[in-house]
């Protein structure tokens, strides 16, 4: 009853950078998700210079840590104050400019050219915008979704891939009846019928 009682549940864009205010951001991790050391090859497969897509990025630190493997990473992020707080916890200067396409949102780039990170709704962005990707990196994004946006989210996911990109989802597998969201418990069955 519980899995049920999520589907109506909404956490307001707000509410996130009202999180990100009061320092309320426990799913940030300073070290580098061992996940994604131990599934790197699946996620490069062999290529160079891939492009990688962050979605719902917080100020995660494996986009720095891809960057510096030489791959050209961007990131989407509603909070101006996390990736700001990404840029110069790894001492990187940046500079921001407005993105033309979507009203009020920013973009902020590493001088060095290869971390982008948009600062707007997830929503707000296309292809057509960001280009399509190489590799996804999702950690803490689809459970982040509401559940009411979440074939939303996974169409715009799959509109964002090139043929033979690789897309890594964590997830933590729970009893959905002991924890209550957010994040949102999405049951293996869902993610099959969203990615296929
Ligand atoms: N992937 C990151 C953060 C996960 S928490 C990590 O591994 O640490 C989810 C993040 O999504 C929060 O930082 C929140 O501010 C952001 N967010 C929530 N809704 C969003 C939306 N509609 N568009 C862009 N970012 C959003």
């Amino acid at each position: 009853s519980d899995v049920g009682s999520q589907k109506d549940r909404v956490v307001t864009e707000e509410e996130w950078l009202e999180k990100w205010e009061m320092g309320n951001i426990g799913f940030h991790k300073e070290e580098g998700h061992p996940l994604l050391q131990k599934y790197l090859d699946v996620l490069l497969n062999g290529r160079n210079g891939l492009r990688i897509f962050f979605p719902l990025c917080g100020k995660a630190v494996e986009m720095k840590w891809l960057a510096d493997m030489g791959h050209s990473v961007v990131g989407v992020e509603i909070s101006e104050q996390a990736v700001k707080d990404f840029f110069s916890e790894h001492g990187l200067p940046y500079c921001e400019e407005p993105v033309p396409e979507i009203s009020g949102a920013k973009m902020f780039q590493s001088t060095s050219g290869n971390i982008s990170l948009y600062c707007c709704s997830i929503y707000d962005l296309s292809s057509l915008i960001v280009g399509k990707f190489d590799g996804i990196w999702d950690r803490g994004a689809l459970v982040a979704v509401n559940p009411c946006d979440r074939q939303r989210y996974a169409s715009l996911m799959i509109s964002l891939v090139e043929k033979n990109s690789s897309y890594l989802l964590v997830t933590v597998s729970y009893d959905p009846n002991k924890h209550k969201g957010p994040p949102f418990y999405v049951p293996e069955s869902e993610i099959k019928s969203l990615f296929g």
